[in-house]
């Protein structure tokens, strides 16, 4: 069995209250509820952070008054504490308050590995509201101007002979370790440095089941046939919008055959992962990633080898 998911940005412990968001009145008493904090995005969807420690700076509610009356928030959840919104201010509303609270901007990726889980999975979250609202600005049915409504959750769109809802998107992908014997598959793209290999991935296509991608994608990075195939665990990724899903599999033939999107496909040994660690031969994905567990996983599985720790060691 897989053990419960631990991935970065997920199990958020937030009580979203979905059904209520349709609700003005609830919404305007949760605005007004004086334990109310406003998570900032700025430029690029970074987040308000402390200065001196790795947490965000969430606005209270009077210094939200204060300091941006105007800007329209986007209601998040809650705790035992309180109510949580997301608030969008970029350039020079965004530097003032900033300077003001003596905060700085940090984005989603070091966050995830500097901030506590929580605030990680809220900023996560946040983000990818905001760059669906960012988006959405228009209708794609009709054209028209489009009006965030349900709190930050729903786009309508203006027309009154369309008036058609558009709700947040979210693009899945799968991430896979596909396995052969001792070894598995990890590759390389160009762009990447010389030395770094991660585990497949693609995104999801019309028409598709999970299990359809993980075996498409597969055949056509590494040509490379998979045969059994199981969940593992998933991540909201959203950079900007995406749902990583992580698969392990079994290849029916490890013979590789390159498509166009890697530079080189290659099977790793327990023992040649350890190695090129220690050696610093071999980069993997960061921990913040899918990728990262899929093959600390498969090690462990495998070897009996605890990946967090051979990268400790190889610092
Ligand atoms: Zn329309």
């Amino acid at each position: 069995m897989h053990p419960r998911s631990e991935n970065v940005f997920s199990g958020l412990a937030l009580d979203r209250n979905a059904e209520q968001r349709d609700d003005a009145e609830w919404i305007a008493a949760q605005l007004a509820d004086p334990r109310a904090r406003f998570l900032l995005l700025g430029a690029e969807g970074h987040a308000l952070a402390q200065r001196e420690i790795d947490a965000l700076r969430v606005i209270l509610a009077e210094e939200r008054a204060a300091l941006l009356p105007s800007a329209t928030p986007s209601y998040l959840g809650a705790d035992e504490a309180g109510p949580f919104f997301a608030l969008n201010a970029e350039g020079r509303d965004a530097a003032r308050v900033a300077a003001e609270l003596g905060g700085d901007f940090i984005d989603l990726r070091s966050a995830g590995t500097r901030l506590q889980a929580f605030e990680a999975g809220l900023f996560a979250y946040a983000r990818a509201l905001s760059h669906w609202q960012s988006r959405t600005r228009f209708c794609s049915v009709c054209g028209a101007p489009a009006v965030v409504v349900t709190a930050g959750h729903r786009a309508r769109c203006t027309n009154p002979d369309c008036a058609i809802e558009h709700f947040p998107r979210v693009d899945p992908a799968m991430i896979v370790i596909v396995s052969h014997g001792d070894a598995c598959l990890l590759g390389r793209q160009a762009t990447w440095p010389e030395r770094r290999f991660s585990t497949l991935a693609g995104f999801v296509e019309p028409g598709e089941s999970l299990e359809d991608t993980v075996r498409r994608e597969v055949f056509e990075e590494a040509g490379v046939r998979v045969g059994e195939c199981a969940y593992h665990s998933s991540q909201p990724w959203p950079f900007p919008a995406s749902l990583m899903v992580g698969f392990t599999a079994e290849a029916v033939d490890p013979a590789i055959r390159l498509g166009g999107e890697l530079a080189e496909a290659r099977w790793f040994t327990a023992d040649e992962i350890v190695r090129g660690l220690a050696e610093r031969t071999l980069g993997l994905s960061p921990p913040l990633s899918v990728s990262f567990r899929l093959i600390e996983h498969w090690l462990r599985e495998n070897a009996g080898v605890e990946l967090r720790a051979l990268i400790d060691a190889a610092r």
